[in-house]
């Protein structure tokens, strides 16, 4: 049987010991440990990658500690504007997400899209509308509210300031992805997230941007990203990874680290990765002091962590 794995992420950024109690930092680990469990579980079932980064966005959405789903930031306008993005290996179909509102589970939209539309990305009211006709449920307001973000957001507010959540006082990071290898040497990506602090004008991050936060190919890599969107945007930087691997032919981890510790560093921009080829080979990076991360593999290795170690 071939290996299979998943890695997942929730956010990089100012992350340093210390900063957290240890109730704060359990709680993180929890979130990432369910999360790796809940995709897990399907690879070992024999399902796709594909449904296992859905499974593991899907737990990190669900928990309010991660800037995705119903932990999201809140927007200039005091509402949640949410991006997501799916990707599988296999024919590189994708689907796209965003400025959608009270779903519960964007990446799931974002699959949906993905399958039952002859479109990549839906945004805004238009998404909504495709959510309506697949029948997806629209949460109110209430269920995304939570003190810390709106806390975050009033520290800001009014301001043309927009805020990276991997940055803010109360230390609270975000933005969620998941990258699988499945039994039959398939890859898949997803990502999905808030986005940042007091955006406006309809601000799309690179999460949902297929090559920029989310990318797979099952020749080269499959790839999610957080942190500074704009950057990310700029240097099409889940796709440069890719363009490492298949044009230089260098392995996995070295493409992840020239992208995100010298490319994009180049550019200004911070954040990081996670990437896993078709061997079932994960590869994290990050430029930031630390990134929410972690990886369960079928050899039996289970690995969370969040500081640089
Ligand atoms: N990359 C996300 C964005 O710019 C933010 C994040 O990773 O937290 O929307």
């Amino acid at each position: 049987m071939q290996h299979f794995s998943i890695a997942i992420h929730g956010g990089a950024g100012t992350l340093t010991r210390g900063m957290m109690t240890a109730e704060k930092e359990s709680a993180y680990l929890k979130g990432l440990q369910e999360a790796l469990n809940a995709g897990y579980s399907l690879l070992a079932e024999g399902a796709s990658a594909t449904e296992a980064v859905v499974a593991a966005v899907a737990s990190l959405e669900d928990c309010p500690l991660f800037n995705a789903g119903k932990g999201s930031v809140f927007t200039a306008d005091g509402t949640h504007e949410m991006d997501a993005a799916i990707m599988e290996g296999t024919g590189r179909n994708a689907g796209a997400v965003a400025m959608v509102t009270g779903i519960k589970n964007p990446i799931r939209l974002a699959q949906e899209v993905m399958l039952h539309s002859n479109h990549v990305l839906l945004a805004g009211e238009g998404a909504m509308a495709f959510a309506k006709q697949r029948n997806f449920e629209t949460l109110p307001p209430s269920y995304f509210f939570n003190q810390f973000r709106f806390d975050q957001w009033q520290e800001i507010k009014g301001s043309d300031r927009i805020q990276l959540d991997h940055t803010q006082s109360d230390h609270k990071f975000g933005t969620v992805g998941a990258v699988a290898c499945d039994q039959n040497g398939a890859i898949a990506a997803a990502t999905s997230t808030g986005g940042m602090t007091n955006k406006k004008f309809g601000r799309i991050g690179d999460s949902p941007l297929i090559g920029s936060g989310t990318y797979a190919n099952n020749a080269t890599c499959a790839v999610s990203c957080t942190g500074s969107g704009e950057y990310f945007i700029r240097g099409a930087v889940a796709y440069d990874v890719a363009c490492f691997v298949e044009h230089l032919g260098v392995d996995l981890q070295s493409a992840c680290n020239e992208v995100i510790q010298k490319r994009l560093l180049d550019l200004g921009g911070d954040g990081g990765l996670i990437a896993i080829n078709r061997e079932g080979m994960v590869s994290f990076s990050f430029n930031t002091e630390g990134m929410y991360r972690g990886y369960r593999k079928s050899d039996g290795t289970f690995y969370t962590a969040i500081y640089r170690d």
